[in-house]
């Protein structure tokens, strides 16, 4: 029996591990507060013996009766409109949250997984992103609730690993999508296919010449599985280096849902990051990953489980 602990395990991301590792054969017990969350994500698993779920905030102790293999550690608000919204939660849960999950990992001999972010490169002078780019980011500015947050728990990481000798893997997420996203988190990938949908204005930030690249879950997910399996404590970066303005996002949404919204300019968020591509040299070679989904095969199947929802 293995059995493996998701910390955020109702959210996007945290529900689609949960399901991975539970077609592995997996126990899982999933722990989340429901801050950016959603029963929703697994009230598929109601009844599967092999999944528990605990609705706790991880930055207060974590107590688990019994052995523990993996932990899983993906809490955190993501979204920029989330994080804005609850700086010192998201805050808390990076430092503390990841410390106590960490403590867990340590009490239980288990392998230890810290969901990053490619935000900790922040703003980026190096360009795509290499692992060993230090990163530009504001401590102070808005997102530095999020940045640091990450920033520390990385920090952190290599210190359990370092110090007591944890086996650690850290991955620093890109940009990710996919079906079970909140259609209110604020990011652009449910902004702009609800807004299509509704044939209402796409909310463009700025000129939209700022870049992203986009990954989809299942890829990313893949990635994961493959990272924990690895023998590698430093981050890795998991994403598709497919870059586009968001200016040509917001134009391929518009397409692929066949709408007849228009684009309505907003001014840019403060700090918001001027360009975001992964350098996955690394995943490449350590992991013998790349994304495989492609963007219109990607935004097909999370636009269908939009359109169920608008
Ligand atoms: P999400 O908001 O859907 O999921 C996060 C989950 O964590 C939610 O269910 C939330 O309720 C839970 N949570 C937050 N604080 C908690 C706390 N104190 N105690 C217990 N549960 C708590 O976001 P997501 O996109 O699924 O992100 C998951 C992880 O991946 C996060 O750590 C995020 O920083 C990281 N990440 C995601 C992306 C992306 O593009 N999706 C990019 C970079 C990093
Ligand atoms: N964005 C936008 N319109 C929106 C939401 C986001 O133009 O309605 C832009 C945002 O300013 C950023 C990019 O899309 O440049 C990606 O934003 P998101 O919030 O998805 O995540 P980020 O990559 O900034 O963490």
């Amino acid at each position: 029996m293995i059995t493996s602990v998701v910390t955020g395990a109702a959210g996007f991301l945290g529900s689609h591990l949960t399901d991975r590792l539970l077609a592995e054969n997996h126990h899982v017990i999933g722990i989340d507060n429901l801050i950016t969350g959603n029963v929703a994500n697994i009230e598929h698993l109601a009844g599967q013996e092999r999944f528990k779920f605990i609705k706790q905030d991880v930055t207060t102790h974590l107590f688990l009766p019994g052995p523990v293999d993996f932990v899983w550690h993906l809490a955190s608000p993501a979204s920029p409109v989330d994080y804005l919204e609850y700086p010192i939660q998201t805050l808390k849960v990076g430092s503390l949250g990841t410390h106590n999950a960490l403590g867990l990992a340590r009490e239980k001999k288990a392998r230890f997984f810290l969901a990053s972010t490619s935000e900790c490169y922040g703003d980026p002078l190096v360009h795509p992103q290499r692992e060993d780019y230090w990163g530009n980011v504001n401590p102070v500015g808005p997102r530095g609730c999020y940045d640091e947050a990450k920033r520390f728990a990385e920090a952190m990481t290599m210190a359990y690993h370092r110090t007591h000798g944890v086996d650690t893997r850290i991955v620093r997420i890109f940009n990710t999508y996919g079906p079970r996203m909140r259609l209110r988190d604020g990011r652009v990938v449910p902004n702009f296919i609800a807004q299509s949908l509704r044939h209402e204005p796409v909310t463009l930030h700025g000129d939209g010449s700022q870049t992203r690249s986009f990954c989809y879950m299942d890829d990313l997910i893949e990635g994961f599985w493959r990272l924990m399996h690895a023998n590698y404590h430093l981050p890795v970066n998991i994403g598709n280096p497919n870059e586009l303005t968001i200016l040509q996002f917001a134009e391929k949404i518009i397409a692929l849902t066949g709408s007849s919204s228009r684009l309505e300019h907003h001014p840019r968020p403060v700090d918001d990051p001027k360009v975001r591509r992964p350098d996955i040299t690394l995943a490449r070679s350590l992991l013998n990953w790349e994304p495989r989904v492609s963007l219109e095969e990607g935004l097909e199947r999370t636009i269908a489980f939009f359109k169920n929802r608008v």
